[in-house]
């Protein structure tokens, strides 16, 4: 399995190559995440910002991790083109795929176009 930690290396070196500005708000050690879980935001978060580098024309990047008491948010954001509504489920496998495995371990994830795209992937806490 990924832990987060370790996508966000190879994320920070995706983005690079494509010249694009990578900003981190919120830190990638997650405590009350299980480990499949984690897992699973790592898979989110690389197909995210591999849409990003293939699809958006964006200059800046932006994941956002954001724990709250009940849930753990992270957010991908980006500066580029919006997604063409048409294109939303239909085109490729990446989203569909992210949203069903986020389904099944209990997440969820909302798309916003605003100036570009922000993903965003819920998942609930675990309390050990
Ligand atoms: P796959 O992920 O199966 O290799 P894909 O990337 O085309 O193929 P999805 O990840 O499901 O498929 O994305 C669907 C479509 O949404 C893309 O083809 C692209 O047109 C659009 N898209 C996705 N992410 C972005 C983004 N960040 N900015 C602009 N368009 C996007
Ligand atoms: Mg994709």
């Amino acid at each position: 399995g990924i832990r987060l930690e370790d996508e966000l290396v190879r994320i920070r070196q995706l983005l690079e190559a494509a010249e694009i500005e990578f900003r981190l708000e919120g830190s990638p050690k997650l405590v009350n995440t299980s480990l499949m879980t984690e897992n699973v935001l790592s898979m989110c978060l690389k197909e995210a910002v591999t849409n990003v580098v293939k699809h958006s024309g964006a200059t800046l990047c932006q994941v956002l991790i954001e724990p709250s008491r009940t849930d753990l948010l992270i957010k991908v954001k980006d500066n580029g083109t919006g997604i063409e509504g048409s294109n939303l489920y239909d085109k490729g496998h990446g989203l569909q795929g992210m949203r069903e495995r986020l389904e099944f371990v209990n997440g969820s994830m909302d798309v916003l176009q605003d100036k570009g795209t922000t993903l965003i992937i819920r998942v609930p806490n675990v309390f050990k």
